[in-house]
């Protein structure tokens, strides 16, 4: 990442490295200038993304990595990722460079222009690789990781339900961590995934959902409420509701990747949520779907507690933490019908996002 990385406390859950994970605040002053050009940077390369390599190769642009910043336009990237592929006949001579695969980059915002990419920037999703190209990869300074896509591009990854199978895609070298800044009217968070194992959040699908929050703090139903975040995932919407004002909310989730990244949320982004985490559970001894929900975490600051559980969202209600909640929040994939879960005997408003 191209974030300075002093004050760090938090190991990566994937690779174990101290660079993965920064505090949100030394993101959030950047992020507007994260991935833009400098006044030293070459002009865009306008490739064609939908020729082959020899095409683009013969227009003979310049692949170096800017002799000020050390940055290389994403374009770039991706057509060195692509000669790779092609070279290792996973992509054939004809493939253009929509065919690579898809790019998350490290930090994800909105951006208007083509991001320019310095070292580790990039995680590439891919179809059809195997792991001694993925390695291969990864010596392109600015990719970080490498993950291969199981199933469908429409398939979300993680649980469905706790009675599912898993569905995740493989890590095939580098790390998967990366984080998204969310935005809201009541502020931003730097969200970290485990990308390989957490549903990749696209295009308008985190603002839609912002604005039913919104709606509901405008209504007046969170500040100083106390908020069920049933299927929390990494823990977006619960901790918004954290800077809505909400005066306690409860976290679950049945998948223990989500939990732990739940758990590096509040880390980073403690000093905005303004809270302490005390951690119960060693989450690394917990199964990867959980049952009966343990009390895994709790963060507390003034006016503010943070539990987190991890177990089935339907014997949540057997919790003591959860006797008498004001609105519950229920983001479930869009495959699953959440208004089964909604009907549950559950006291207080149900919110299906
Ligand atoms: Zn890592
Ligand atoms: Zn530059």
């Amino acid at each position: 990442m191209t974030v300075a990385t002093e004050i760090i406390s938090i190991s990566c859950p994937t690779c174990g490295g101290s660079e993965c994970i920064v505090p949100s605040g030394n993101i959030l002053d950047n992020l507007y200038t994260l991935y833009m050009a400098c006044n030293s940077c070459p002009p865009d390369p306008k490739l064609k993304k939908d020729a082959p390599l020899k095409i683009i190769e013969g227009e003979g642009y310049d692949n170096t990595q800017c002799n000020n910043c050390g940055a290389r336009h994403l374009d770039i990237v991706m057509a060195e990722a692509l000669a790779v592929m092609v070279k290792h006949g996973c992509r054939s001579k004809e493939a253009h460079l929509f065919d690579v695969g898809t790019p998350l980059i490290a930090i994800g915002c909105p951006l208007a222009f083509a991001p320019r990419l310095k070292t580790d920037d990039l995680i590439l999703i891919a179809d059809n690789i195997d792991q001694t190209v993925a390695e291969k990869l990864i010596d392109i300074p600015e990719i970080k990781g490498v993950i291969k896509r199981v199933g469908t591009p429409t398939q979300s990854v993680g649980i469905l339900d706790t009675d599912s199978e898993p569905h995740t895609y493989k890590l095939l070298a580098g790390c998967d961590v990366r984080c998204d800044v969310v935005a809201s009217s009541f502020g931003e968070l730097c969200i970290y995934k485990s990308q390989s194992k957490i549903h990749i959040e696209f295009g308008r699908e985190s603002p839609a959902k912002m604005q039913v929050l919104e709606r509901l703090y405008v209504q007046g139903h969170l500040t100083g409420e106390t908020v069920v975040d049933g299927f929390c995932g990494p823990g977006t919407l619960g901790l918004m509701c954290v800077l809505a004002g909400a005066e306690h909310v409860i976290l679950n989730d049945a998948w223990r990747t989500a939990i732990e990244n739940t758990l590096i949320n509040i880390e980073a982004n403690k000093d905005i949520l303004e809270v302490e985490l005390e951690k119960f559970v060693d989450t690394s001894t917990l199964p990867d779907i959980g049952d009966e929900p343990i009390h895994v975490a709790q963060a507390k600051g003034d006016g503010v507690v943070i539990d987190v559980f991890h177990g089935d969202f339907r014997k949540l209600l057997n919790v003591k933490e959860v006797d008498g909640f004001d609105i519950c929040l229920i983001d479930t994939y869009p495959s699953v019908d959440a208004t089964g879960f909604a009907r549950h005997d559950m006291t207080g408003r149900m919110i299906i996002i």
